[in-house]
């Protein structure tokens, strides 16, 4: 391809070009902050990511600062396939901009169709999607191609409950998280972004030191020092939680990979790599690599596979208003509930949280009171240092409210505090009882599961996956009350 590559912010990976010395055109939005909130830390990550790159890419690099993408638009230009419909729209009204297959997933759109195709209809099960990658690419694989160690799935071996410690360090002795150093980059964005704000430009959440990679010799370190110092612990405790410990054995390697800045087989290769020179254990590499390659591509996927009105899907008829102190991330702290609080504090300083608060607390909470769907979605991606409108459509729509009526997931992620009470350390410093759902010190997740489940009723019941939690609503004697007590509730915080 001849011509000058556009880049999009999430496309700034080596991988996005055809050659070392292709002219580059990247194009910055101050409107895009003025339409939407964004959280603070997210506005600082795009923003420095697009100028290391410009810096790097010097006289090759075109860089505009326009107020719509319009204006910085010529011809000769070529451009992988960026990654929303909204963007795929804006391309095709402009003549003379060649567009190239996306890229930077483990497997090409062509392909997944053709595997949805001889589906014949059949469930688009992420575990079987996720097998044929790893044939595909050869990923942890013996010589005949049956998986190393003879299981394609570990999760049984990664779901430990947090261990009694304040942080996981003290348990195991994991390193801390590779942590980036601030430039004269970040400096210039942190001056643009007081300046904006200054100017009336609304952001979410608090600003602080940049936590994560924003150049692709950064994210070449962090992953380095993730598989060969964290790797080994990510796995036994990718779903417990601490609240004295937000990283836990995370890879924080979400948001270099959705820069675009690493490829995911390129990570997946890493840690097979750091499982055969012994730095980590089978389990552990198996669990990280099916989020890399699994999971990330799974949503990838189904986010163009059900259409762009798959985002307004609401069977469950979830209408309520996100509450302000939701939305705000609970700005003054009036939230006592501690999964909660724990969990929004998270957002709030980093713009980030693990994949278990995102759906277990934060994503249940909404699920079980019924916050609007299409809202939702805004707000984690609006929120998230890693959210971008194709992760959060599918991870939101399908998975944590099940909007979609079933299509992406067989059964709802609703639970009650038993579950966050397994998981975390939270609910010893509550005010609220998980086992109680009724009273003053009710737990609001297990009174609202309840609720959640009776309100539900005509869409849940003859669900066999969900038929013991109905028979077990079906025994409960203070039903009527706990329904009521909820409903006085509201939308109150708990
Ligand atoms: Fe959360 Fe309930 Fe546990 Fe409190 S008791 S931390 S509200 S699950």
């Amino acid at each position: 391809t001849r011509g000058r590559r556009w880049l999009f912010a999430d496309q700034l990976g080596p991988h996005f070009l055809d050659s070392d010395d292709q002219p580059v055109l990247l194009i910055e939005s101050r409107r895009v902050f003025e339409r939407r909130r964004f959280h603070r830390r997210k506005a600082h990550l795009v923003l420095s990511a697009m100028r290391h790159r410009a810096a790097e890419l010097g006289d090759r690099a075109h860089y505009r600062k326009v107020a719509t993408y319009g204006e910085a638009l010529t011809k000769n230009l070529s451009v992988c396939a960026p990654t929303t419909f909204a963007a795929r729209r804006l391309i095709e009204k402009h003549d003379g901009i060649e567009v190239l297959p996306s890229r930077g997933y483990a497997i090409g759109e062509e392909q997944f169709a053709q595997w949805a195709q001889r589906r014949q209809g059949r469930k688009l099960v992420m575990e079987d999607f996720y097998r044929d990658v790893r044939k595909h690419h050869q990923l942890l694989l013996e010589g005949d191609g049956e998986p190393v160690g003879g299981r394609w799935n570990y999760d049984q071996d990664n779901r430990e409950p947090p261990p009694r410690t304040t942080t996981l360090a003290e348990a195991t002795g994991v390193r801390e998280p590779w942590w980036p150093e601030e430039d004269e980059i970040d400096e210039e964005v942190r001056a643009d972004l007081d300046r904006w704000a200054a100017q009336g430009v609304e952001f979410a959440g608090e600003d602080g030191p940049r936590r994560f990679a924003v150049t692709r010799d950064e994210a070449l370190r962090a992953l380095e020092s993730f598989v060969t110092t964290r790797l080994e612990d990510f796995g036994p405790y990718e779903d417990a939680i601490l609240t004295g410990d937000r990283w836990m054995a995370h890879s924080l390697l979400s948001v270099p990979l959705n820069l675009g800045l690493l490829h995911p087989v390129e990570v997946a290769r890493r840690a097979e790599k750091a499982y055969r020179d012994g730095d980590a254990g089978l389990a552990s590499t198996e669990g990280f690599i099916r989020q890399v390659v699994g999971w990330r591509d799974y949503v990838w996927h189904v986010y163009w596979h059900f259409g762009d009105d798959y985002r307004r899907r609401n069977r469950l008829k979830a209408r309520r208003r996100i509450p302000a102190w939701f939305a705000d991330l609970d700005p003054d702290g009036t939230v006592e509930a501690k999964c909660l609080s724990s969990a929004l504090a998270s957002v709030r300083e980093d713009g980030w949280a693990h994949h278990i608060p995102r759906l277990m607390v934060l994503g249940n909470w909404a699920l079980q009171r019924g916050y609007d769907p299409v809202a939702m979605t805004d707000w984690f991606h609006t929120n998230f240092v890693d959210g971008y409108d194709w992760v959060m459509v599918p991870n939101v729509v399908g998975m944590a409210l099940h909007a979609d009526g079933g299509a992406m997931m067989t059964k709802p992620y609703a639970a009650g505090g038993a579950y966050i009470n397994r998981m975390s350390d939270h609910c010893g410093g509550c005010r609220y009882d998980p086992k109680k759902r009724l009273g003053e010190d009710a737990c609001p997740f297990t009174a609202g599961y309840w609720a959640f489940l009776d309100r539900n009723r005509g869409e849940f019941a003859n669900n066999h996956r969900m038929s013991r939690s109905y028979a077990g609503m079906g025994r409960l004697k203070d039903l009527e009350a706990v329904l009521e007590q909820e409903a006085h509730r509201g939308s109150r915080a708990p």
